[in-house]
């Protein structure tokens, strides 16, 4: 009786030290996970920077960048928009002021091209206004011309001449400048000194290339290095130092 007394007594000690080691066991491996973890995180596996500023990738932490967009009311008038998506029907100009070569720009910006052209002139470059503003009319009649040339294929002419109420000649706030020497409306006239130049300051006239060659299927509109468009200096800024085209631009203040 006294024997079977102490062999329970044996068993209850043994069971004891079991649980006890095992609850060691268990404290030893959490306190041995919660540092890992914690050093763990500094680094987010993510990220294959080195981690500069901030230890912390917390959501409550990270602030909206401070838009560099212009704030400017794009209901004005140097943003509007001609294009066979966006049509302006007979629209004209309020005033037109007519420069060299008889070449008709919206007076709100006849200063700006002009100035333009004479930026480009004071470099020893030799630029020629081919066109800027087109009436409806003059419009109808190129587009027509086109088409017959096409033999009547529409689609095809709408590709180089626009439609009435479709080209942005029509705003008067845009203007084919080419080389007086390669007056060629084709994408070669980009090799010229005066199209790099153009490309390089129009910005700072408020002009912006119009047309791009990777913008294409966003304008409708085949490459033209000839075509500058009027937008304000802020505008023609952000587009150029964005690389976007006018469409672009327009749909961030959407
Ligand atoms: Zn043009």
């Amino acid at each position: 009786m006294k024997q079977s007394k102490s062999v329970v007594m044996g068993v209850f000690f043994i069971f004891l030290l079991l649980v006890l080691s095992l609850l060691l066991l268990v404290r030893l491996q959490a306190a041995n996970h919660l540092p890992r973890t914690a050093a763990a995180s500094p680094t987010p596996f993510f990220s294959p920077l080195p981690v500069t500023a901030s230890v912390s990738a917390a959501p409550e932490e990270t602030e909206e960048p401070e838009s560099d967009l212009p704030r400017i009311d794009i209901t004005g008038w140097q943003y509007t928009l001609a294009s066979a998506s966006h049509p302006i029907g007979d629209y004209a100009p309020p005033a037109l002021t007519t420069l060299e070569g008889g070449h008709q720009f919206d007076s709100r910006a006849a200063v700006s091209l002009q100035n333009f052209i004479d930026g480009a002139r004071s470099e020893g470059l030799s630029v020629c206004l081919s066109s800027a503003y087109r009436n409806y009319s003059d419009q109808s009649y190129l587009y027509n011309r086109k088409v017959q040339q096409l033999g009547g294929d529409y689609e095809a002419a709408a590709r180089i001449v626009l439609p009435p109420g479709t080209s942005e000649h029509q705003l008067g706030l845009c203007a084919d400048i080419t080389d007086q020497f390669y007056e060629v409306k084709t994408a070669a006239l980009e090799n010229t000194a005066l199209f790099q130049w153009m490309q390089e300051h129009c910005a700072e006239y408020g002009f912006i290339l119009r047309y791009p060659a990777d913008k294409e299927d966003i304008t409708g509109v085949i490459y033209e290095p000839w075509h500058f468009r009027y937008v304000g200096e802020e505008a023609a800024a952000y587009i150029t130092e964005h690389g976007l085209c006018l469409e672009e631009f327009l749909e961030l203040y959407e």
